[in-house]
């Protein structure tokens, strides 16, 4: 998935996205830094608070005054908030960062969805440009569970 390296001066160190970690239990995904699989290692160290549907918030144990005491942190937030499609808690430092990315990839897939139109228009029988085609349709792909389909 994209990556994108992130200032880390935007942190305010509320403690927020420790302590509002949305998991769905019953698919093992959480949606921490864009869709992740929750490891084992993650799991253990959450605590639910609160849940609307399929989706349990949950608070870490590592917190204690807004910080963490982890010694051992796992990958998830080390590099956290590292996707354009993070879950990010009201009043994130990075809230405009991640929202300019995040609009950066949805500005390409909606060309690529333009392009698409107009190569289908050239010719949908040239195998050149069915391959363009299909690797634009790729990537479009690779961002549906984002919504790309709606973008
Ligand atoms: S919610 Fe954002 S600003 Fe607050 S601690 Fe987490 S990364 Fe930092
Ligand atoms: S280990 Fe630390 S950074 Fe990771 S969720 Fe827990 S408190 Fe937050």
């Amino acid at each position: 998935m994209y990556n994108i390296s992130m200032n880390k001066d935007f942190c305010v160190q509320c403690g927020e996205c420790c302590k509002n970690i949305p998991v769905d239990f019953d698919t093992g995904q959480m949606y921490f830094d864009g869709i992740q699989p929750l490891t084992a290692e993650f799991k253990k160290m959450l605590v639910p608070v609160n849940k609307t549907k399929n989706i349990t918030f949950c608070s870490c144990k590592y917190l204690v005054e807004n910080l963490c005491t982890n010694p051992d942190k796992p990958e998830e937030c080390v590099k956290y908030p590292s996707s354009p499609f993070a879950f990010l808690p009201l009043g994130c430092g990075y809230y405009g960062e991640i929202f300019i990315k995040s609009e950066k990839i949805k500005q390409k897939i909606r060309k690529l969805k333009e392009e698409i139109i107009h190569y289908e228009l050239m010719s949908s029988k040239d195998k050149n440009i069915q391959k363009i085609i299909n690797h634009h349709q790729t990537m479009i792909e690779k961002y549906k569970a984002y919504g790309s389909d709606n973008w």
